[in-house]
């Protein structure tokens, strides 16, 4: 008989009302614990049968806006303030926060490929088998937050992606906008296969995300998006009894609609060398226009390789690192609606 119970556990029961601070234990045996377990940090705020929200952050694990702004939500909710039930996972990639690094240092896995995971895989892979069998089927929604890590900087936008689902990408958008990020995205991923996106979009429910900044670090504006955003899908939801606060409330200009009309919109490295960037974020474009240079360190007397945008639009993401190689992510365009 083949096996599909997951070989993870969990201290919390998140059918029981109120708030509990528990973890996920994933059999982690190595040199130094030979029986040992890793423990996963989550909290479940319940109050009866309304909606659901799964909140994440740490999917990449030098990120963090998600894990500062969900500790502190998770902190500041009441059990009995809310209807229906919040579920926080500040770090899913627990190992690789622990480790300031993008992927797990245990296995190599970025969580954000390791979807639907695997019973038997490694401990990535059960991290993300556990979410998708045990924790997904209890969301209505799910807001998973990003940044650029230490490797990329984006200028801080929500973001939902393009669905067959019409209606299903109707709802995400709509969330979307609640969140009230400086940009409201529909974005067109790269490579959507094994992403929490996409399990949670394959299951029908809402999925949200967001890219915050980046840099390996926070700043106070980046937090606050996060902070604001997160309570305001908690009102969107009807979870907590409160009107979203929009940007405008807070004397901030209104979101701006973006899309990314084709995969001309991401810029890619065909150099190794020492990447300028050419313009700062948020800068208009028009096609044609330079971006950005790599400069080659072991020939000065090479002239930069120049590279140029092949669509009009706003950069809202660039590399944050100088050093690039062929193949690395240099700039983002998306295009005002
Ligand atoms: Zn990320």
């Amino acid at each position: 008989m083949t096996q599909t119970e997951s070989k993870v556990s969990t201290t919390v029961d998140f059918s029981v009302d109120g708030k509990h601070y528990g973890h996920l234990s994933i059999p982690h045996s190595r040199n130094d614990s030979g029986w040992g377990a890793l423990h996963l940090p989550i909290v479940s705020i319940r109050n009866g049968d309304g909606p659901t929200l799964v909140l994440t952050g740490g999917n990449h694990g030098d990120e963090y806006e998600g894990p500062i702004a969900l500790m502190k939500l998770a902190r500041s909710l009441d059990a009995q303030e809310i209807n229906g039930q919040v579920i926080v996972i500040p770090a899913l990639n627990y190992p690789a926060v622990l480790a300031g690094q993008r992927v797990s240092p245990i296995d190599g896995v970025n969580m954000n490929r390791a979807f639907p995971g695997s019973r038997d895989g490694s401990v990535s892979s059960m991290i993300a088998h556990f979410v998708h069998q045990k924790i997904l089927p209890l969301a209505d929604a799910v807001l998973d937050i990003h940044s650029g890590g230490k490797t990329m900087m984006f200028s801080p936008f929500a973001c939902y992606h393009r669905l067959v689902d019409t209606d299903l990408m109707e709802k995400a958008k709509q969330a979307v906008l609640a969140f009230a990020a400086p940009v409201s995205l529909e974005l067109v991923e790269l490579d959507a296969e094994g992403m929490l996106d996409t399990a949670v979009e394959d299951l029908g429910k809402i999925f949200i995300s967001c890219e915050l900044g980046g840099g390996g670090t926070t700043t106070t504006g980046t937090v606050s998006i996060a902070e604001v955003g997160a309570r305001n899908l908690l009102a969107h939801f009807n979870i907590i009894n409160e009107q979203p606060q929009s940007l405008e409330d807070r004397g901030l200009s209104p979101t701006r609609l973006m899309h990314m009309p084709d995969a001309n919109c991401y810029v890619i490295s065909n150099d190794a060398g020492i990447y300028e960037a050419l313009i700062d974020l948020n800068s208009p474009v028009k096609a044609g226009d330079a971006v950005g240079q790599v400069h080659f360190p072991e020939k000065p007397e090479l002239p930069p390789a120049v590279y140029r945008v092949e669509r009009s639009g706003v950069l809202v993401g660039r590399a944050h690192k100088a050093l690039v190689e062929s193949g690395d992510f240099l700039a983002l365009i998306a295009a005002e609606i």
